[in-house]
């Protein structure tokens, strides 16, 4: 990631203090305290029952996925997992919440105290220090219509299990950030435990940004950016309120603790709601629902669940497939070509397979608007043709032509070089022939050469013998030939 230009390079002795808290909805099958369905659902009030709705009487009854994924994003991101956790109530009103309060998690979290490693521009590690994890039910959704007349209640979402992921305030850039919300990102997409769909409200960031003169004992007051929903708009309003709070002490006025809205139009952000204190919402423990008591042997069987990780696969990409980190982060960004990549690997240790997933695959794929798992080449396929171009059965040209064919039909590369008759002329006395014709043809050309070594037109009888062998000839015999004929 490239370090972009930042309001704190004109401000040298402010220094920003940022921490985010993450919701992250968890993909398990049904909702956290019901059976309902949790999936998206296009009907409105369709995935409801009487324990989501907030119906008098029913009780809630924990869905034991929802702790496993817990666990899972605990081990991931080097958390202790609470022996013994309870769930508390949050109190507040909003009509998308008809119990009155939230089932959260507040006084004893599940994980604490993790971190998750980010890679900065210039290579480091940094860690980002996680306070704690917590389990939360999620809220339904209000929809206003279009002329503002009318509201709606849609309860579905409601009771969609979340986990919190709170950090301490350990980023001091807009870049730093967005490397921790990419890598947080990315991570629990490889747990299988989230979408990562910011778009859909999959995995929502709260961004607290607060700056001060840098050796000052305390933080700054901080002000919380609200649901932004993708890495760009985040990073601009982090600028943006940077700015905005240095101007204020820079005027000699306060910043006000508040949650501020980013405006993407206006490229602004706005005061929503002054923030409420933890005391407002009446905390206490929720009666209806029992202690939760994890021990070793429910971790282990957790830990067992744990994939690779990005940072994990990162490092193994680099150091036992000697990719460069630039082309080791494609890869491990897209999990689907990394796999593809490595199913190749495992049969050819060419250095070059890298660059014909990178350049050729990506490029086919983007040509013809398709999916990976729509290529009709195989991993071992392009395997075999990068090795034939590294024997020197094929030259580069002739292997552009089988990479697209094989590529849109899933034949096998070998036959297709023999089909179409593409195989190499390496051998000097068949190519000798030829170049002596192209010689021959070219007399005058070839007396203009011996005058001026023009470079241009040592292509040209390069051009020429290749356009004999119907783009056969191995490049090198042929220029070492030429050079021969031309002293
Ligand atoms: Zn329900
Ligand atoms: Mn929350």
């Amino acid at each position: 990631m490239a370090t972009t230009a930042s309001v704190l390079d004109r401000y040298a002795e402010y220094e920003a203090t940022i921490g985010i808290e993450v919701h992250v909805q968890l993909m398990t099958k049904s909702k956290i305290f019901c059976a309902c369905d949790n999936a998206p659902c296009q009907e409105p009030n369709r995935n409801i029952c009487d324990v989501c709705s907030g119906y008098p009487g029913p009780l809630p009854v924990l869905n034991k996925q929802v702790v496993d994924y817990a666990i899972l994003a605990g081990l991931a991101t080097n958390c202790s997992i609470s022996p013994r956790s309870y769930f508390d109530r949050k109190h507040y009103f909003y009509p998308d919440l008809p119990k009155n309060y939230q089932i959260t998690q507040q006084m004893e979290p599940i994980c604490h105290e993790g971190f998750v490693p980010i890679r900065l521009d210039d290579g480091q590690i940094k860690k980002v220090r996680l306070m704690r994890i917590h389990m939360e039910e999620d809220a339904g959704k209000n929809l206003h219509s279009p002329d503002g007349d009318e509201s709606f209640v849609d309860l579905n979402r409601t009771g969609t299990p979340l986990l919190e992921i709170v950090s301490y305030p350990d980023m001091c850039n807009a870049d730093e950030a967005k490397a921790y919300l990419k890598a947080l990102r990315l991570l629990v997409r490889y747990l299988g435990i989230c979408s990562g769909n910011m778009e859909e409200g999959a995995f929502r960031a709260d961004t607290n940004v607060s700056v001060r003169k840098k050796g000052a004992a305390e933080l700054g007051t901080r002000c919380e950016l609200k649901n932004i929903n993708s890495f760009k708009f985040i990073g601009d309003a982090i600028e943006y309120e940077l700015e905005r709070q240095i101007g204020l002490l820079e005027r000699g006025d306060r910043v006000s603790q508040e949650t501020r809205l980013w405006n993407t139009r206006t490229r602004e952000t706005a005061a929503m709601r002054s923030k409420e204190e933890v005391a407002d919402y009446r905390y206490f423990e929720d009666p209806d629902l029992p202690l939760i008591e994890i021990n070793d042997e429910w971790i282990g069987r957790v830990r067992k669940l744990l994939p690779e990780l990005p940072h994990e696969r990162f490092n193994r990409l680099c150091s036992e497939c000697g990719l460069e980190p630039s082309e080791a982060e494609i890869l491990v960004e897209d999990v689907e070509l990394a796999n593809y990549f490595e199913q190749a690997r495992s049969t050819t240790k060419s250095r070059n397979l890298i660059n014909w997933v990178l350049r050729d695959v990506m490029a086919f794929l983007k040509e013809e608007k398709i999916e990976l798992i729509e290529l009709k080449m195989q991993p071992d396929q392009l395997a075999t043709l990068v090795d034939m171009v590294d024997g020197g059965v094929i030259n580069n040209r002739a292997a552009q032509e089988v990479f697209k064919t094989v590529a849109q039909t899933g034949k096998d590369p070998r036959g297709v070089v023999k089909e179409v008759g593409l195989e190499q002329i390496s051998s000097v006395d068949e190519l000798e022939k030829i170049v002596s014709e192209v010689m021959s043809e070219n007399s005058s050309q070839v007396e203009a050469y011996r005058q001026t070594r023009n470079e241009r037109m040592f292509g040209f009888f390069v051009g020429a013998v290749m356009k004999k062998t119907g783009g056969r000839a191995n490049p090198t015999v042929i220029k070492e030939l030429i050079k021969k004929h031309l002293q």
